[in-house]
């Protein structure tokens, strides 16, 4: 039986109201990255969830509070930095005191996974133990180890925008990482930074600081959230000049691993 069409004007009417342009769907999908907007809602014209969600953003980055995509919020909104979710899930957002690994498992080992083209494999190693070095050196408490076994709690991998079992990279997403309170056990202790990123392992033309971005993502293996203190390595966005840690970053992780 030929299935016809009861209205198509009617059904007309109703795609092009469901429709958002081009310049919203970004904001929109911006938003739901940092965690701000719930992703069902992304591609879906919703005036006052959109406009709570960018006064929350603007209140947390420092911006004038409008609900409004100014020039200067698209700015901030679009600036490349990690893929963590600046609010995770309701009740865990940053700022935050963080999550530890648990008092029982804070001897761990760690393995690299994969790495990426841009740079030799023995410098993407370094660069990375570098930094994960920086955060160990904080406290006693928390040693992490290299492992050849099979079994480890933490993996460095690279891995291209779609991946499997993961959250796929947007164009601005440069690395994402998995802390112990991760709601999938099977990715905490996983960092996996974008092999579209075009890594650097020191400042010499277009790219980004892959010990920069590892000191961050690391942060998120120890347990600590965002925050948006722009000293802090913890800040959500990437900077050439963001490549230590803090005085708080330190506090922070000796609050969450000593007695
Ligand atoms: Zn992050
Ligand atoms: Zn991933």
């Amino acid at each position: 039986m030929k299935r016809t069409s009861k209205n198509p004007d009617s059904f007309t009417r109703r795609v092009a109201v469901l429709k958002v342009s081009a310049e919203e769907q970004i904001v929109q999908s911006q938003l739901a990255r940092r965690g701000y907007l719930p992703g069902v809602l992304v591609g879906h014209p919703n005036t006052s969830a959109v406009e709570m969600a960018l006064e929350r953003f603007q209140k947390n980055y420092g911006l004038r509070k409008t609900g409004r995509p100014t020039d200067t919020t698209l700015d901030v909104l679009l600036a490349p930095g990690c893929g963590v979710p600046d609010i995770l899930r309701e009740g865990v957002a940053a700022p935050g005191p963080g999550h530890p690994w648990p008092v029982n498992r804070r001897s761990l080992t760690y393995s690299f996974l994969t790495f990426d083209t841009d740079l030799p494999e023995s410098t993407q190693q370094q660069v990375v133990e570098a930094a994960l070095a920086r955060w160990l050196d904080v406290t006693n408490s928390l040693t992490i180890v290299p492992t050849r076994n099979s079994y480890f709690e933490v993996a460095f991998a690279w891995a291209p925008p779609r991946h499997p079992q993961c959250v796929e990279f947007d164009n601005s997403t440069l690395a994402h990482a998995f802390g112990p309170d991760d709601p999938y056990e099977f990715r905490r202790g996983s960092l996996h930074f974008n092999t579209a990123v075009r890594w650097l392992a020191k400042l010499s033309g277009p790219g980004h600081l892959l010990f920069n971005v590892a000191l961050h993502e690391i942060g998120h293996i120890l347990g600590l959230h965002h925050s948006y203190d722009p000293e802090s390595i913890m800040h959500p966005d990437y900077s050439h000049a963001r490549n230590d840690l803090s005085a708080m970053d330190k506090t922070i992780l000796r609050r969450l691993y000593e007695p």
